[in-house]
């Protein structure tokens, strides 16, 4: 339901974007990646994109931490596309008491995590409003519903990113029709994922206890994720999937939360 959509997933070299990216191929956009990594690791990222289905795919460069190399990104996007729709998934997480915090750790976390989806939709949303069809789906997190110790950082760009998204989805609420679409912003909110973003917690959980990944891994979630399970990245795209369907037009400015009964406490 795709087809002739273009569609950027930052931070779709790994994890949660990637799995985004193959299933925006496989409903048939076109798919911009975008992420970190080795040329193998990136290079294998697009070509799996391409397996999935889409019609095509191609890496676009940027560290994400810097606006003026996401002016470029979005500027080639532009010409390759322009983007209907833009997944705001690129993330790094660093856990410390707010004390130990280190002030460079803050800046570069805040600016990877919100000022980097700030940039990418401030280019973007125009021509989506101009063209009457546009989905900004921002890969929030539990916590940017609720908090947790160690993580200031995050939780305050993940807070910062629900915030936002409300806003932009109230200034382009009237954008389009039911028969374009629309144009729609909203975050998606997990728990718990099996990404490689969560092993350093799953390690120090298991240290913790003396026991094996496993343990660790059951120690992480039966503190606070009541369904004992964690997500996969393919059942978050699904739920991305959803919100980028003609029939999601009215579905804006909200954080869906795909915790496992987590923020249901
Ligand atoms: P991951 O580490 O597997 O992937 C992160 C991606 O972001 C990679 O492609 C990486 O290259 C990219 N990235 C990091 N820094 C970048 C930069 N400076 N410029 C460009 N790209 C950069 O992590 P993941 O678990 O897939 O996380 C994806 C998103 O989901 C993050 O925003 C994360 O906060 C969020 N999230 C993850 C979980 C979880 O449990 N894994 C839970 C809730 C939310």
């Amino acid at each position: 339901f795709l087809e002739g959509r273009v569609a950027l997933v930052t931070g779709s070299t790994s994890g949660i974007g990637l799995a985004i990216a193959q299933g925006l191929g496989a409903a048939g956009a076109r798919v911009a990646v975008n992420g970190l990594g080795s040329a193998a690791q990136v290079g294998a990222a697009v070509d799996a994109v391409r397996l999935a289905g889409a019609p095509d795919a191609r890496h676009f460069d940027a560290d994400l931490s810097d606006a003026a190399a996401i002016e470029k990104m979005m500027a080639a996007l532009a010409e390759w596309g322009p983007a209907d729709i833009v997944v705001n998934c690129a993330g790094v997480q660093h856990t410390a008491p707010i004390a130990e915090m280190p002030t460079a750790t803050w800046d570069k976390l805040i600016a990877i995590n919100l000022s980097a989806a700030f940039h990418t939709m401030r280019l973007a949303l125009p021509g989506m409003a101009a063209r009457g069809y546009g989905r900004v789906v921002n890969i929030a997190s539990v916590h940017g519903l609720v908090a947790s110790v160690n993580k200031s950082p995050y939780v305050a760009s993940k807070f910062g990113l629900v915030g936002m998204s409300k806003v932009a989805g109230l200034e382009y609420a009237g954008a389009g029709s039911r028969d374009t679409g629309g144009v729609t912003v909203n975050c998606v909110c997990p728990g718990w994922v099996e990404t490689p973003l969560i092993e350093p917690q799953i390690a120090a959980r298991a240290e913790a206890v003396g026991g094996d990944r496993d343990a660790g891994v059951r120690e992480l979630l039966r503190e606070k994720q009541p369904s004992g399970r964690m997500s996969l990245p393919a059942e978050i795209a699904d739920t991305v999937l959803w919100l980028c369907r003609r029939q999601s037009h009215n579905l804006t400015g909200a954080a869906i939360p795909i915790d496992g009964g987590w923020t249901a406490q």
